[in-house]
């Protein structure tokens, strides 16, 4: 390790971490505050309600769990999934993949609705996959394949079932609309579109999925009758100790919503749209091929075939040692067929368009 690697400046062009807002990093390099201090408590309150804002809910039950996305995955699995239930998974990547094997450590009965890779599931399918079901389970935007999956569209044919959905990728980059959609529980990751570094999975459960929940969960840190307490709600306001909460991570996150909101969320969406739509023509007009199915291609990620005779992992390395740049590979069979390259948060901006482009171009010259 070089003296200087710390300092070394990436652009993080790839599905994730991205590079963070500007106001996240500043707020990481404030003194610490301790996790009971009024001051912190205030702004978990802050947090906790743009969450709301940002996902389009007034469900109380709202917050930043310490974890990374992954924790909001095991989180929302543990507390709803009772042993013996059916669980409905719509897969078409890796996450839907993970979604089932989660559900089938917790003695669900997986009634697994797969899609090819790089093209969406048909809600309909989905939906006939059982006449009853507990919860149906969706990834929105499916970072593996850069595809986006209609959510809402399971939401409203859903009847009794919970709907329980993944927006590690969509939360701050996409329109979302958690109660309109008829979403019961949902999970995120803070190093996406939120631009904030990996570390906080934000998540929200309804009062109905609440109700129906696994009682004494086998996590006792996800536990969400427990957490209540953390964040002040099933406590009638008051903080009981859980755990420590993430006090940087929390303050920087308020500090990246904040700045999320100030700019306007729909401004937010727009910016990654238009970035995310330059760079797919941008893309073909180098004569590339978009991976994701046309109608379904995520802004915030781009999956793109790696042309005939390139060596996928040569030009990552190329970015990495010229330009200092990030992107990812595929994953599983197309890891070395399809290159993933993010613009999410901060980087949905056209100057990160035009870099990636021009030295992409160079790459594969
Ligand atoms: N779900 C999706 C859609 C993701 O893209 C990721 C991470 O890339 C995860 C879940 C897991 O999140 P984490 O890696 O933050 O634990």
């Amino acid at each position: 390790m070089t003296p200087d690697a710390p300092l070394i400046d990436r652009s993080l062009f790839g599905p994730g971490p991205t590079n963070t807002y500007p106001e996240a990093d500043a707020a990481l390099v404030r003194p610490l505050l301790g996790h009971l201090d009024p001051v912190f408590i205030q702004l978990m309150d802050e947090t906790c309600e743009m969450l709301r804002t940002l996902w389009g809910t007034t469900n109380a039950r709202t917050l930043p769990l310490s974890a990374t996305g992954s924790g909001g995955m095991e989180a929302a699995f543990v507390n709803t999934v009772h042993r013996g239930d059916v669980v409905v998974v719509a897969i078409n990547g890796l996450f839907g993949q993970r979604m089932a094997e989660l559900a089938s450590r917790l003695g669900a009965r997986v009634v697994p609705v797969e899609s090819e890779w790089g093209r969406p599931l048909d809600p309909d399918d989905v939906l006939r996959a059982h006449p009853s079901p507990a919860i149906i389970c969706a990834v929105h935007a499916e970072t593996s394949t850069g595809v986006r999956n209609d959510v809402a569209a399971l939401g409203a044919g859903k009847g009794d079932a919970l709907l329980l959905t993944d927006h590690v990728t969509s939360i701050g980059g996409m329109p979302l609309a958690v109660d309109d959609w008829g979403i019961d529980v949902a999970y995120a990751g803070t190093q996406k579109c939120l631009s904030v570094a990996p570390g906080l999975a934000p998540f929200t459960i309804n009062d109905r999925a609440f109700e129906r929940r696994v009682e004494r969960p086998t996590s006792w840190y996800f536990d969400l009758g427990l957490l209540g307490g953390y964040v002040g709600g099933d406590a009638g306001g008051k903080r009981t100790y859980h755990h420590t909460a993430p006090t940087a991570m929390v303050v920087s996150l308020h500090a990246a919503l904040t700045r999320i909101l100030s700019e306007g969320l729909d401004a937010v969406t727009a910016r990654h749209e238009a970035a995310g739509a330059a760079l797919q023509e941008g893309l073909q007009e180098m004569g590339l091929e978009l991976f994701a199915a046309e109608g379904y291609r995520l802004p915030q990620l781009t999956t793109v075939r790696v042309p005939d005779g390139v060596d996928s992992a040569k030009v990552r390395a190329y970015l990495l040692q010229t330009f200092s740049i990030e992107i990812g590979a595929g994953i599983g069979e197309f890891a070395d067929s399809v290159w993933r390259i993010g613009l999410m948060g901060h980087n949905a901006q056209p100057r990160s368009v035009a870099l990636v482009l021009g030295a992409l171009k160079q790459a594969i010259a």
